[in-house]
């Protein structure tokens, strides 16, 4: 069993959503579907598909204009959501620290967090994919979880890029990050892999040991990309 987790981005309108609840529906698969959508879309998901959003406040309530709670996420009945995704690393300043806080208020609402890492090309090129792997580990996880997390490996540089890291430096990252969680006491957390994931690689990724699933953008928008994703492995 896989995890195939779709994020959507600012992309679709909930026509989309229930066709692509409906064309899933027609699938057999032992794998868990999970589809991060934009807020007005979210909702409880059916029987084979479950949903989650793709950020939320650091706050609880109050007046911070344009955002929304972890609570108000979990009262549409959604389950899951995207915490440190590189877009909000890069567009709305979120840091490690930041990632932390909200992993926790979706933990204490009921939400498990697929809690992003990653390095930048530039990260990359000075030779940090590693340390900065584990301290996004390290920082962006609240020390006492003991509810569901899962952790999604993404190369920043390699998102919506077309580009993949090599099967090695997908290895390597993954081995890193089932080490450093095991060493927080988090051994089993399924990691998954994100960045420019297609029906024609996601065996070959999710083949690599420690890949638990994969995270998807482009390819999870339309079924007749998102599907074979999901049914290239069992
Ligand atoms: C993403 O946005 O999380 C992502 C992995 O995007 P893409 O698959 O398009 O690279």
């Amino acid at each position: 069993m896989k995890i195939i987790a779709g994020n959507w981005k600012m992309n679709g309108t909930r026509f989309d959503l229930d066709k692509m609840l409906s064309d899933l529906s027609s699938i057999s698969t032992n794998n868990r579907i999970i589809l991060c959508v934009p807020y007005t879309m979210l909702c409880g998901g059916n029987g084979s598909v479950s949903i989650g959003a793709q950020d939320i406040s650091t706050h609880t309530h109050g007046a911070f204009t344009g955002e929304v709670s972890a609570q108000m996420v979990a009262d549409t009945g959604a389950k899951y959501v995207i915490v440190g995704h590189s877009e909000c690393r890069q567009y709305h300043g979120d840091t490690n620290d930041t990632v932390r806080q909200k992993a926790a208020l979706a933990i204490s609402n009921g939400l498990t967090p697929i809690i992003c890492v990653g390095e930048t090309m530039a990260e990359k090129q000075a030779g940090k994919t590693m340390s900065i792997i584990e301290s996004g580990v390290r920082e962006s996880i609240p020390s006492d979880v003991k509810s569901d997390i899962i952790v999604a490996y993404e190369p920043r540089w390699a998102i919506g890029a077309g580009l993949t890291p090599t099967a090695d430096e997908i290895a390597s990252a993954h081995t890193l990050i089932a080490n450093t969680l095991a060493d927080m006491g988090l051994a089993g957390t399924p990691v998954l892999y994100g960045a420019s994931v297609k029906g024609s690689n996601a065996l070959e990724i999710m083949s690599i040991p420690n890949v638990d699933g994969v995270l998807v953008g482009g390819a999870s928008l339309k079924s007749d990309d998102f599907i074979p994703i999901i049914t290239s492995v069992k």
